[in-house]
């Protein structure tokens, strides 16, 4: 069998590593550290599927809580998987549903073999198990599937991390089971794969924990995700921990960072040895007229842009930056014209695939200390200001 991720480069100065995942068969090559737009309920917001591959995006992420409600998981099955449903080309990872569930749902109550919620949109009862989101996310015909979790927030206190790993450990077992019971039944093909999920909030003992516990059940899982963290906590704390967890993590599987995607949070990723992430950010913020360019930053609304005929980001290529002022995109906003938001999520998202490739790069020209610098400066040192 041909090897799911393999690492071609590491950086000398830190554990930043490059490498390439093989997914849809070998169809789809992407190139590590990788960012993935995150497309909550089949669309990765004001961007159509069509734009964000011509990006050079390999993988986008698919939310299961938000689709299981609506339209419905066998509905987006019965219509040719979420891939053809939403027109995306490439692959799609899924999450379990277990981060919104603790974070979106009302009424939230805990069973031994799942979790019972009502849900965000209409208050109806839904129950969520590790096996039902594994069935979900055969439905919708993920590349790769996440095991249900349990995510507490920030600062728990010790008992609630304690019963949060207890049960993290328990449904990632039963998930595993339930991933093979469907690869028997050829309802998830050999080209899917399942990723575990990291838990023990900012306790380095219980990372560790979970960590062994994880490790052992591998071969079974294709990579490990590391949850739980950019749910609140300090950054030097999220640091901290990802200093600490990174020389720990097996080196033959893809780590997955879930949920961080702040410049300075992604560079000190991928320094700890981190290959994947995903954030609502680009496409948020774009939305609330911000821009990420090469100089930090750009509140668009701001007067200052009022008579800019630059474009948002002179070092850009993107569509909005080959053709728009800066005058324009502010004018779009201050009169309400959806256009506006479009504009500068697609170059929010364009702006972080440039940044991934650069990151790519540096790592594989053995230059990403240099990086890494330059881009804290330009962000870290802005967010500080
Ligand atoms: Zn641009």
């Amino acid at each position: 069998m041909p090897p799911f991720f393999f690492t071609t480069a590491k950086d000398s100065m830190s554990r930043a590593r490059t490498g390439e995942i093989s997914l849809c068969g070998g169809r789809i090559l992407a190139k590590t550290p990788l960012f993935m737009p995150v497309g909550t309920s089949a669309s990765i917001k004001g961007v159509s599927s069509e734009n964000v591959d011509e990006m050079g995006y390999p993988i986008i992420l698919g939310n299961t809580y938000h689709l299981s409600l609506r339209p419905g998981s066998e509905k987006i099955r019965g219509l040719g998987g979420l891939k053809k449903f939403m027109g995306w080309p490439n692959a799609i990872l899924t999450d379990s549903g277990g981060y919104q569930v603790f974070s979106l749902a009302k009424r939230m109550v805990f069973q031994e073999d799942g979790v019972e919620f009502r849900s965000h949109i209409d208050g109806a009862k839904h129950f969520l198990s590790p096996s039902r989101v594994i069935e979900i996310q055969a439905d919708l015909g993920s590349d790769i599937m996440m095991v249900l979790d349990d995510c507490p927030p920030a600062n728990p206190s010790t008992e609630r991390l304690k019963e949060s790993l207890r049960r993290t450990h328990l449904w990632a077992l039963s998930s595993i089971r339930h991933f093979d019971i469907l690869r028997e039944k050829k309802r998830i093909t050999e080209q899917q794969k399942i990723f575990a999920i990291l838990q023990g909030g900012l306790s380095e003992e219980m990372r560790s924990d979970s960590l062994s516990l994880l490790q052992e059940a591998t071969p079974s899982f294709d990579g490990i995700a590391i949850g739980g963290l950019s749910v609140g906590e300090k950054r030097k704390d999220m640091y901290k921990m990802l200093d600490f967890l990174g020389p720990k993590l097996d080196t033959h599987s893809p780590h997955y960072l879930m949920g961080v995607g702040a410049v300075p949070d992604i560079l000190e990723g991928v320094k700890n040895g981190m290959d994947m992430f995903d954030c609502v950010l680009p496409t948020r913020n774009g939305r609330n007229g911000q821009a990420f360019t090469s100089e930090g930053v750009i509140r668009i609304r701001n007067q200052c842009f009022q008579n800019s005929d630059a474009p948002l980001d002179p070092a850009c290529d993107c569509k909005a930056c080959q053709k728009l002022s800066r005058a324009y995109l502010r004018h779009l906003f201050m009169a309400g014209e959806m256009l506006g938001p479009m504009m500068l999520s697609l170059h929010n998202l364009h702006f972080y695939s440039s940044l991934m490739r650069g990151i790519h790069q540096s790592i594989q020209e053995g230059r990403f200390a240099a990086f890494y610098k330059k881009w804290n400066q330009v962000y870290q040192e802005q967010e500080e200001r």
